[in-house]
């Protein structure tokens, strides 16, 4: 039951179809768990919260930098050197009195995942490292929640709703976490501070849209760009001998995953235009795949290319030697870092993304 004021505040959600009075008493029972409170974690804190999630539980052991502030707004100016959750409790708290809101200091790790994850309805992972990432969705699947995932780099970003249903999860795609010379999310490359707020809100629609049992993205991983201002997405399947959630997994407790991520600089996995021409000037010249749309290629395309697009980056590779030398490109060198990125996860092992893409390529060699 609602109090007069409740039912002031959530009006707009009662005259919803799908969900009504009935559905915003489901939200109100909802307890959601939100690991990390920085980029991704501010809007779906604050959205969850203003939608009326009854018990949220933020985890998160930093505290909050003035260099934070450009994208994760929950926190303020004020709230300098407090940490994270104690100040996104505070925010939530004058925004929705009529939520509970639960605060831990502390970095998610295997302790507080055997402890905590068996109480929530959902879990949210806002987390930027590998480790956090592999933890959440074996506690995720061995506590049997669904997990709402969400990851930016640069200007693009992505969403997974992993482990819903018996669904897919997260090692089904990527059994291991991938060898730290090609995470650029790990990276120091800077981003633009509305991404994660897109991608934020994405996981929050997803999570609200599991608590009230309307349809999800489920079995597939939704790409958005900033600078092409599109939506891609590409299938997700569960793995038969996936290692932690399939009848052959190996994986049955959880343990903490040490794998360090190094802040790699992005001329690690990178190639410039002028390396690759005197790379393919040479003897031994590397596999250079376009993976832009079909579309794309009526536009411009360089003779000497194989194309694969990114949404079809891993299957359209299967048959290439995983230890040849490939450099990915594609229209200005940012979607080719995460075909680089998702091709290092089924076991390529000498890869690089075209700086500048097929733009800077053009630019200085024309269309050879
Ligand atoms: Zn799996």
């Amino acid at each position: 039951m609602f109090s007069k004021e409740e039912k002031n505040f959530y009006q707009r959600h009662f005259l919803l179809d799908d969900i009504q009075v009935s559905g915003q008493e489901k939200l109100k029972k909802s307890k959601v768990l939100i690991i990390g409170l920085g980029g991704l974690g501010s809007p779906v804190a604050t959205y969850l919260g203003a939608a009326g999630v009854g018990s949220l539980t933020l985890v998160d052991g930093d505290v909050v930098e003035a260099s934070n502030l450009h994208r994760q707004p929950i926190h303020n100016y004020q709230n300098i050197d407090k940490y994270k959750v104690y100040s996104a409790k505070e925010q939530l708290e004058k925004l929705n009195p009529f939520i509970e809101v639960e605060a831990i200091n502390k970095h998610f790790d295997v302790n507080l995942a055997q402890t905590i994850t068996s109480k929530f309805d959902l879990v949210i992972d806002c987390t930027d490292n590998f480790s956090a990432r592999y933890l959440i969705n074996d506690a995720c699947v061995l506590f049997n929640k669904p997990l709402v995932s969400g990851a930016i780099y640069k200007f693009e970003g992505q969403v997974s709703v992993y482990n819903y249903k018996k669904g897919p999860c997260l090692r089904c795609l990527y059994p291991k976490p991938p060898s730290d010379s090609l995470v650029p999310n790990c990276a120091q490359a800077g981003v633009l501070g509305i991404l994660p707020g897109i991608i934020g809100n994405l996981q929050a629609m997803e999570a609200l849209k599991i608590l009230l049992n309307l349809g999800v993205i489920q079995e597939k991983t939704l790409l958005y760009n900033a600078l092409e201002s599109s939506f891609k997405s590409f299938g997700l399947r569960k793995h038969k001998s996936c290692p932690v959630c399939s009848s052959k997994a190996t994986i049955t407790k959880l343990t903490a995953i040490h794998k360090e991520c190094k802040m790699n600089t992005l001329k690690e996995f990178e190639i410039s235009i002028d390396q690759l021409k005197e790379k393919l000037d040479g003897t031994n010249p590397p596999l250079v795949i376009d993976c832009r749309e079909h579309s794309e290629l009526e536009v411009s395309r360089l003779s000497f290319t194989k194309h694969v697009p990114l949404g079809e980056i891993q299957i359209g590779t299967e048959d290439l030697d995983k230890d040849q030398e490939i450099v990915v490109h594609c229209r200005s060198g940012v979607r080719s870092i995460t075909a680089i990125n998702l091709m290092a996860q089924v076991g390529f092992t000498n890869l690089k993304s075209l700086a500048g893409g097929i733009i800077a390529w053009t630019n200085k060699y024309g269309m050879e």
